[in-house]
């Protein structure tokens, strides 16, 4: 018989998808890989496992503890399911910018959810980073691992996205890009590959309102590049641990709209139905393939979750009217449709 013990005997081995219309013109290859095939929908899986497995080694997780993490939600939901399988609690705070599916959806894997203030300092009481920190010090037998400074986050993607992407493409990938949050994903797939040829180019997608471009292209953390932005995922106000900068080549920074728009068309053209650091990290890496790409190079892209968490934001039109971020020629159609 064929099966999997448990659902996280599914994680990982997500497959890799040639881009078609979006890439047409463009020379070489460009490749996706919808990290939407995991279990919970989304790349942050292969990190909860590991971080998981890594406390329960070290000992700093034992039966019937409880994991506290602040997330926005995907890591939550990977968390959330390694927990059920090896029989742990959850609590989660998460920011008050995520889209109410996200967190309608840890609560339906039996998390508690704890909804903090975006707007304020990391280092605020009230912020979702301090609020776990507070209660990881005051629930016993509690476990906080901390996506954004664990190593066992750009350890999942050195021990299997990366030779994933290596295996897929036969050793014949030339461009790695991604968006960059906690960095995780960008940093252990970057370090794979670069120790596999060291001429593979990275490229990690930023957006407006974080640091890390500013960081990577001057060595200073600029607090004036830190404003509020709506984009989930990508971007931060703070240097995480696992944004290893020398893993890097360049950052190119993407608009909440040129995201959104992108995100879809992906769902449009492409019949990827993807989440909106997707198109983020798509956008900015068709903008780098317009400029450098070349006949025989192969670019993979890496996209993150799933559409389904962002059916109120970006996938609903009115929504996007309101923000501007209809274009003309879409927003003509829609009309249409209407009329
Ligand atoms: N997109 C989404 C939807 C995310 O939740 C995250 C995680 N913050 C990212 C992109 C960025 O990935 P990473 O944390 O691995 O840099």
């Amino acid at each position: 018989m064929k099966y999997s013990d448990s659902i996280i005997d599914t994680i990982g081995n997500t497959p890799l998808i040639k881009l078609n219309k979006l890439a047409e013109g463009i020379p070489g290859t460009i490749l996706v890989k919808p990290e939407y095939f995991n279990p919970g929908n989304s790349m942050k899986d292969r990190m909860a496992l590991k971080m998981v497995e890594m406390a329960e080694e070290e000992g700093i997780l034992k039966p019937g503890g409880t994991i506290i993490e602040g997330t926005s939600g995907n890591t939550g939901m990977g968390l959330a399911l390694v927990a059920i399988a090896k029989g742990y609690k959850c609590i989660f705070t998460v920011s008050d910018k995520q889209s109410q599916e996200k967190i309608n959806i840890l609560r339906a894997v039996g998390a508690e959810v704890i909804v903090c203030p975006t707007n304020v300092a990391p280092d605020d009481p009230r912020s979702y980073y301090s609020v776990a920190k507070k209660l990881n010090e005051e629930i016993p037998n509690s476990f906080y691992p901390n996506q954004y400074d664990n190593p066992g986050n750009a350890l999942a993607h050195y021990e299997t996205t990366g030779p994933e992407v290596w295996e897929q493409t036969e050793g014949q990938v030339t461009h790695y890009a991604a968006g960059v949050g906690t960095g995780g994903s960008m940093c252990g797939v970057a370090r794979y590959l670069k120790e596999k040829n060291k001429d593979i180019v990275t490229i990690g997608m930023d957006s407006y309102g974080s640091v890390f471009k500013k960081y990577k292209e001057t060595g200073i953390f600029d607090e004036r590049e830190i404003y509020p932005y709506m984009l989930e995922g990508i971007g931060e106000d703070i240097l995480p641990k696992n944004v290893d900068f020398d893993l890097i080549d360049q950052f190119i920074k993407v608009s909440d709209k040129d995201a959104a728009v992108m995100t879809r068309r992906m769902a449009r053209e492409e019949g990827l139905f993807i989440g909106w650091s997707c198109g983020a990290a798509v956008h900015g890496a068709l903008q780098y393939a317009k400029e450098h790409l070349k006949e025989g190079d192969v670019m993979v892209v890496i996209l993150p979750d799933h559409g389904t968490r962002y059916l109120n934001k970006v996938y609903n039109d009115s929504w996007m009217k309101d923000h501007g971020f209809l274009e003309e020629r879409e927003f003509a159609t829609a009309g249409d449709i209407i009329a």
